[in-house]
């Protein structure tokens, strides 16, 4: 009968991400990487929450189930469903919502902003429902359910001279004449 990598393990990260050292979770969700259960794991843990009050059962909270950091919440729901291969029962919305409270710290967080200072208590939303403070959980939640990073720079291929500034020389705006003009 094929074996749960975690079988035997004492890493209590598994039992208690929250509190775990950010090793141990590494450890735990490289285990559960090379672990031969581990799309049963997640279908398993897609139902192992219990959350009486919404009515069904939800994802597993606070636990590595699947090399996911379960939070209980959609984020959890999604990325259990990816590794399991199935449809998740509400779909991934094309723009992720902001969790009310950071996945990581579970402080209460308010919408990124400029601003230095937030309100008393609160934290700002750095990226898919992390806090700034919570930057390098969020780099290793995004390796453990292999969510590609956010593409940066231009978006789309442009025409680079429309959008940057026009060159100065001493001072003055020079504007390059167009090949047709020189010729
Ligand atoms: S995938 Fe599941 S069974 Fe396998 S090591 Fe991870 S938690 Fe254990
Ligand atoms: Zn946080």
């Amino acid at each position: 009968m094929t074996k749960a990598a975690c079988n035997k393990s004492t890493n209590r990260a598994f039992i208690a991400p929250f509190t775990s050292t950010p090793e141990d979770k590494h450890r735990a969700i490289a285990l559960c990487e090379s672990c031969p259960m581990r799309k049963a794991c997640a279908r398993d843990a897609l139902t192992a929450g219990t959350a009486l009050s919404q009515g069904g059962p939800t994802p597993a909270n606070d636990v590595i189930q699947a090399g996911v950091v379960c939070c209980g919440d959609d984020e959890t729901l999604w990325a259990l469903s990816r590794i399991a291969g199935v449809t998740p029962s509400i779909p991934e919305p094309t723009k992720a919502h902001r969790p009310d409270r950071c996945r990581h710290c579970h402080r209460e967080m308010v919408k990124w902003n400029r601003y230095t200072t937030q309100p008393a208590g609160t934290v700002k939303h750095y990226a898919r429902g992390f806090c700034e403070h919570c930057r390098k959980p969020y780099a290793e939640w995004k390796k453990s359910v292999g969510v590609a990073s956010a593409h940066r720079g231009l978006r789309k291929p442009v025409d680079r001279k429309r959008h940057s500034a026009p060159p100065k020389k001493r001072g003055v705006l020079t504007v390059q004449p167009t090949l047709f003009e020189i010729g």
